[in-house]
């Protein structure tokens, strides 16, 4: 079966400053509800997982409550210089986002880009992140979404040294047995129900019906 990671940041208004480059990946409360109906129609055709990066206060508030009830088990990426900052999920937060069988991972301290970390700056960014979050959920972390999808073969082999199991990557596209990091496809806040659809299932059947068309009438042409 087809399997696809959603990767979700804030949903609705955010209740802080927002990085550079941030707000794009905001999405309204409507089109994530939107999104969680259309993962249920796709329901034995497309194996859908749902991550949440950042830790914002939406991930309790809003995503991990409706996902509960559709009956989804998400993975929430923290990051552990915001746990309690107004927000973002606080350890209220942590542990009813774990009452509602939701799993929480690490995606570093400060939000940094790994591929610019200094060999001196990596216990903080990715040891004790997974330290601090399995001292605050009496869990092992196991899995880490990387920062920005940015990542190269010395950011892959810090995260396997610090001990991560599953990595997490923002390339897009369906996931494959055994692929990693493991892609995954992020909303943003222009995507429609369409869009949606076609990150669920990939281009829309008639657009493969007519590329096959337009290669067979090619085929006879030469
Ligand atoms: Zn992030």
């Amino acid at each position: 079966m087809r399997q696809v990671v959603l990767c979700l940041h804030g949903i609705g208004a955010p209740q802080r400053e927002l990085e550079p480059g941030e707000a794009p990946y905001w999405i309204s409360e409507e089109l994530f509800h939107e999104t969680v109906e259309r993962v249920a129609a796709a329901a034995g055709k497309v194996d859908v997982r749902f991550t949440f990066d950042d830790g914002n206060a939406s991930d309790v508030e809003i995503g991990g409550t409706a996902l509960a009830r559709a009956g989804h088990r998400a993975e929430m990426f923290l990051l552990t210089d915001r746990i309690d900052s107004p927000g973002s999920v606080g350890r209220a937060g942590i542990a009813e986002l774990l009452r509602q069988g939701h799993c929480i991972g690490s995606h570093g301290a400060a939000h940094r880009d790994w591929t610019a970390l200094s060999q001196d700056e990596v216990p903080r960014e990715i040891r004790d992140p997974k330290r601090i979050l399995a001292g605050i959920t009496g869990q092992p972390v196991e899995a880490a979404a990387i920062p920005f999808g940015r990542y190269d073969r010395k950011v892959l082999a810090r995260l396997v040294e610090g001990g991560f199991t599953r990595v997490y990557s923002s390339d897009g596209g369906p996931w494959r047995q055994g692929q990693r990091p493991v892609p995954r496809t992020s909303l943003t806040g222009t995507m429609t129900g369409e869009d949606i659809d076609r990150i669920l299932h990939g281009p829309d059947p008639l657009a493969r019906r007519l590329r096959r068309k337009a290669a067979r009438a090619y085929k006879r042409l030469v």
